[in-house]
């Protein structure tokens, strides 16, 4: 029986996995997070909640659920968040009831969030499986970094400075994967998953009601 089908029967067999992918702006992560869940059944990326506005291309309730600085500031008094962190002067956070339900249900999910957020995520869940994306090199974050981006000298530069911090987080995660080329990242960030869920803590109600049905149907 998988974990779903124990799911439709009211119980999960196990609580859903929790992963926190982390990368400085601009390693390509959001894409690879795409593909990956897109490629892995069960597994569903959370929609984090903005104070930023929209980008052109962007819209609400798929990129992010973007809401007013007001509303983002009323929901962290009334504890909404899981966690929630200021990036480049603008709020984001993750809805704690969304994760908690999805959890619950058996749902693995990741999250892609800064380094400050997989912090406090990591304090909230001790099960939490962090992973970093690092880009090959300087050069080629400031090279893609250029590229997409028509931001102002100074902003590339606040980027740049935000990055150098953020790389210096990785030992904090339990994976590292180099993002250098797209589909390689994507198929590392998979077999990650795909071996967190065969782990013991993961199967071990799953493999347990399959050996009982040794105990009581096979021979002695
Ligand atoms: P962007 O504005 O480019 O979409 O995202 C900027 C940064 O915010 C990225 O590093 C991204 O990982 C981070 N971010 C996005 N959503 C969340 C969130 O819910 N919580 C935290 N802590 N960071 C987030």
């Amino acid at each position: 029986m998988s974990s779903k089908d124990a799911a439709n029967e009211g119980a999960p067999l196990r609580r859903g996995l929790l992963f926190v992918v982390s990368a400085p702006s601009g390693t390509g992560k959001t894409t690879v997070v795409e593909r990956l869940v897109q490629r892995v059944e069960e597994l569903a990326l959370s929609r984090s909640y903005t104070s930023r506005a929209t980008r052109p291309g962007e819209s609400d309730g798929v990129d992010y659920n973007f809401i007013t600085r007001a509303r983002f500031e009323q929901m962290v008094a009334a504890n909404e968040f899981l966690e929630w962190a200021d990036v480049f002067g603008n709020l984001y956070g993750t809805g704690a009831s969304d994760v908690e339900r999805q959890l619950a249900r058996g749902c693995d999910i990741v999250l892609v969030i800064d380094v400050q957020g997989a912090r406090q995520v990591r304090l909230r869940y001790a099960n939490t499986v962090g992973v970093f994306v690092l880009p090959p090199s300087f050069e080629v974050l400031e090279q893609r970094l250029r590229g997409r981006s028509k931001d102002p000298e100074e902003a590339m530069q606040r980027r740049l400075r935000m990055a150098r911090n953020e790389v210096a987080a990785f030992a904090e995660y339990d994976y590292v994967i180099v993002n250098d080329e797209l589909e390689a990242c994507v198929e590392r960030l998979r077999a990650i998953v795909l071996g967190e869920r065969a782990r013991l803590r993961s199967v071990r109600r799953e493999a347990e009601l399959i050996v009982e049905s040794f105990i009581e149907k096979a021979p002695r």
